[in-house]
């Protein structure tokens, strides 16, 4: 059986003060004996306090992006000994703010993610279509190409330890999910992907699904056979909501 995932994507909110008010909702509300694993990714300056609250609890913490280098002189980058250093186990690489606001590329998620994996972190490697690549009918061939070049050189122990999140841009932030079947139908495209590359890894890979979940489709999506978890950004800020998620586990 696949790890069932529920990871959050606080983006950039988070105070202090308001990591503090929603971690305690959320370590309140937390159903005993979850089947889901759940992740809480604030932003970096939030890191520290919520690994503090979240301390004996069974969330975990991951980071929103990590540098490809171990050290040195990257003006305003964090490493994965950073992110390792204050708790986190997790890190989403190549969401697709960082492709289009910081024009990250395949090879650099790539080398992103071989640092994750080297330093003990799972890399949370998000892919997806536009809207325009979905209309011209190229869903299969631009997700085809970020999981071969974000996974490119992957043993199979290092699929192992790796989760995908499939995230339709369209579908980030707008109210518009894919329906469960046409996420269904991308989720096992890319199981089939991973499959040609080691097929008992492939099986093990958890493939989350993102864009726009809230606690009204969660469900839904969540009965697919090859969506094992979602990766929640506007929702996973109102703890009733991400609560409601991690239920429909
Ligand atoms: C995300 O940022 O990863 C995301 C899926 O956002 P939202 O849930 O708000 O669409």
């Amino acid at each position: 059986m696949r790890r069932k995932i529920i990871a959050g994507n606080w983006k950039m909110n988070g105070t202090l003060a308001e990591t503090e008010v929603l971690i305690r909702a959320l370590l309140g509300g937390l159903p005993p004996n979850s089947r889901a694993q759940v992740v809480v990714c604030p932003p970096f300056t939030a890191l520290e306090t919520a690994a503090r609250l979240l301390a004996g609890s069974p969330i975990a913490l991951g980071g929103q992006d990590m540098s490809p280098h171990e050290k040195g002189a990257f003006t305003g980058d964090i490493s994965a000994a950073m992110l390792l250093t204050v708790g986190a186990t997790y890190a989403i690489l190549g969401h697709s703010e960082r492709r289009q606001y910081h024009a990250e590329t395949d090879q650099l998620i790539n080398a992103k993610a071989r640092r994750a994996l080297d330093s003990g972190l799972s890399p949370i490697i998000c892919v997806g279509e536009t809207l325009a690549e979905r209309e011209a009918g190229m869903t299969e061939q631009v997700v085809g190409k970020q999981v071969d070049g974000t996974l490119s050189g992957f043993s199979a122990d290092d699929l192992r330890r790796t989760v995908i999140a499939y995230e339709p841009v369209w579908a980030i932030g707008t109210g518009r999910t894919a329906t469960p079947e046409m996420a269904e139908a991308v989720h096992c495209f890319v199981r089939e992907k991973l499959v040609a590359r080691d097929q008992a890894a492939a099986q093990v890979v958890p493939i989350l699904y993102g864009g726009s979940v809230n606690a009204k489709n969660a469900a839904g999506l969540l009965k697919q056979p090859n969506i094992d978890g979602a990766l929640v950004g506007g929702a996973s800020l109102k703890a009733d909501e991400f609560l409601t998620i991690i239920e429909a586990v």
